[in-house]
């Protein structure tokens, strides 16, 4: 994730729109926006109150078709990587906290369902 920009002239705010000011929640965790690390703070309260259990930050779950990890031209596993796990009344739940969407989001999002049909993506 890119780092935020100083706000200089219409680049700046232009560049501040889309990454948001990385935010440390009560856990200590940076997270890449304020209202992510605000979602963290208030899963964390779910969980003391067991509403929820099991709640992990950022897991990266690997592409794998046909048996074989699905490699990008850099070599790299595709993967995509949720901002919250947890479970919720025997359920899981994959988290995403958008405040925009991410321009190849949509075929991580179906990618990530077929994958994965065991889990409900959520975006809040
Ligand atoms: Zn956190």
């Amino acid at each position: 994730m890119n780092s935020p920009q100083q706000s200089n002239g219409w680049r700046g705010l232009c560049v501040t729109k889309y990454f948001a000011k990385k935010t440390a929640c009560t856990n200590g965790h940076l997270h890449a926006s304020k209202r992510e690390a605000k979602r963290c703070d208030q899963l964390h309260r779910l969980q003391q109150g067991r509403e929820i259990e099991g709640l992990t930050i950022e897991p990266k779950f690997e592409f794998v078709v046909n048996g074989k990890p699905l490699k990008m031209g850099n070599g790299r596993v595709a993967s995509y990587r949720p901002d919250f796990t947890y479970m919720e009344r025997g359920k899981l739940i994959a988290e995403d906290v958008k405040g925009f969407v991410v321009r190849d989001f949509p075929l991580r999002a179906a990618l990530f369902r077929h994958l994965y049909p065991d889990w409900e993506l959520r975006l809040t």
